[in-house]
């Protein structure tokens, strides 16, 4: 019997961690990509968000130990304002964004929130205070309203229904036979990439956290639904600390401060207008970026021709 009794209980362990996983979306992210390497100081206090300031100081990060990942990385994010992450893939963008969360430790250099280093705060108050739309996002397998209300349970419908009308949402799940009660998911319905990105928003505009994370957050969507959303993001931003990582240059032209990330080290920073100027590599993207958008147009307007 004991030994019979032995697996189940660790399957039980298992299934129970697994359930624990599920009870945080953002930890759920972290059992999927990364192995949970982190763990709270002992006796760590919950981080004390004030005006929302986040720093970078000369931040360097590996993960394997071997090759270098981000190189004295050196930035701050005033509070309430926008930064923005640009540069080629493969540069580091996402992995600073994943260091801010605490899913690794930098090696060197430190990263703090109105002060408080990551490492000295609880992870579980430190994830509170950040919202996340991620690049590729997971869904519960649950109602879609259970999957917007995860930003803040306690809301009421009607404020669940105005964020999935912000995140432009609301139209489509309402023609759904079973509306906000339909099933997404592997056991329910499927939906396109662009759907769930629009669910995350809609759970990050309810959670409507002091500090925003938005990792190429409008890169599955069409450039249509792309603008919509951008005002919809946009108004989430305002007066919030907001670290944005963008793929589409034309999508952070307003951002207060731009830094050009190239294999793991910030090469430029500035506004769009004085990046431009400096003929750099941000220049570069953007003419390039330009170029295509301006191929694709005259694409589309041939294929219209017929
Ligand atoms: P970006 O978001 O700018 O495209 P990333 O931060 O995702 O770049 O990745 C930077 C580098 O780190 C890439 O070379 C990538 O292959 C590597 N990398 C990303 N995630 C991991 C990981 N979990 N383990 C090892 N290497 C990784
Ligand atoms: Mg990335």
């Amino acid at each position: 019997f004991i030994q019979l009794y032995q697996p189940l209980n660790l399957m039980g362990v298992i299934y129970r961690e697994i359930k624990q996983a599920f009870v945080d979306i953002e930890a759920l992210f972290e059992l999927i990509g990364q192995k949970p390497e982190v763990k709270d100081k002992p006796g760590a206090k919950p981080l004390i968000v004030g005006a929302g300031a986040i720093r970078f100081d000369n931040v360097t990060f590996s993960y394997d130990g071997v090759r270098p990942i981000l190189r004295g990385v050196d930035f701050e994010v005033p509070p309430g304002h926008m930064v923005a992450l640009v540069g080629p893939s493969g540069a580091g963008k996402s992995t600073i964004s994943r260091l801010l969360y605490r899913f690794y430790d930098v090696k060197t250099g430190r990263i703090t929130i109105d002060g408080q280093d990551v490492r000295d705060v609880t992870q579980e108050s430190l994830r509170a205070a950040i919202g996340i739309v991620p690049q590729d996002t997971v869904l519960f397998n649950d109602t879609i309203e259970y999957n917007i209300r995860y930003g803040r349970v306690d809301a009421t419908d009607a404020e669940m229904r105005e964020a999935a009308r912000m995140a432009q949402i609301d139209g489509f799940i309402k023609q759904l036979p079973l509306g906000y009660k339909s099933m997404v998911g592997e056991r329910g319905l499927k939906l396109s990439g662009g759907e769930k990105q629009r669910v995350a928003i809609a759970r990050t505009i309810l959670k409507g956290p002091p500090i925003l994370i938005l990792d190429e957050a409008t890169s599955a969507l069409d450039s249509f639904t792309e603008k919509e959303i951008q005002a919809a993001l946009d108004s989430v931003a305002k007066g919030r600390t907001t670290l944005v990582i963008a793929h589409r240059l034309s999508t952070v032209i307003g951002a207060d401060t731009i830094l050009v990330l190239d294999k793991g080290r910030i090469v430029e920073r500035g506004t769009h207008a004085s990046l431009l100027e400096a003929r750099g590599l941000y220049a570069a993207l953007w003419t390039r970026q330009q170029e295509a958008e301006e191929a694709r147009r005259k694409l589309a307007e041939m294929v219209e021709e017929g």
